[in-house]
């Protein structure tokens, strides 16, 4: 009985320890082509350009080629140190963003983006960057 738990254990490291190593397969660097910050997502990649009042998102390829918005629908939801969220709508712009205005009421610290795009829904989750992990972690700002 002892024998087949490990077995079992070696066999759950074995397919934990291939699932870290695939991960690392796809090495490449994210070049940000609107100066923002890019994320992997399903296949695509998504790019968060904070401005000042509002954050434009872009649709990217796995070469992080803009794609047009045109036939593209999003929201994004932000999380707040208050543990509560808040979904926006994503408006399409002429330049191929996504734009949505920054919540006022709240300092978010993560904001998901949900794109739909030939059908198929993809997510990319951003930190935001004006704000410390250790905040975070604290659970508010100081
Ligand atoms: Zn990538
Ligand atoms: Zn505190």
């Amino acid at each position: 009985m002892k024998t087949i738990k490990s077995i079992i254990l070696v066999f759950i490291l074995l397919v934990a320890g291939s699932t870290v190593s695939y991960a690392q397969t796809e090495n490449h660097t994210h070049k940000a082509p609107h100066g923002g910050l890019v994320q992997e997502a399903n296949g695509y990649h998504i790019e968060m350009v904070k401005g000042k009042d509002s954050i434009s998102f872009y649709l990217l390829d796995a070469k992080q080629k803009t794609l047009s918005n045109k036939t593209v629908t999003g929201t994004a939801v932000f999380d707040f140190f208050n543990k509560t969220k808040s979904t926006s709508t994503l408006a399409n712009t002429k330049k191929n963003a996504m734009w949505v205005s920054t919540p006022k009421a709240n300092v978010f610290t993560y904001c998901t983006v949900s794109v739909v795009v030939q059908g198929k829904t993809i997510t990319a989750k951003f930190k935001n960057d004006a704000v410390s992990q250790s905040d975070i972690d604290h659970g508010h700002q100081h």
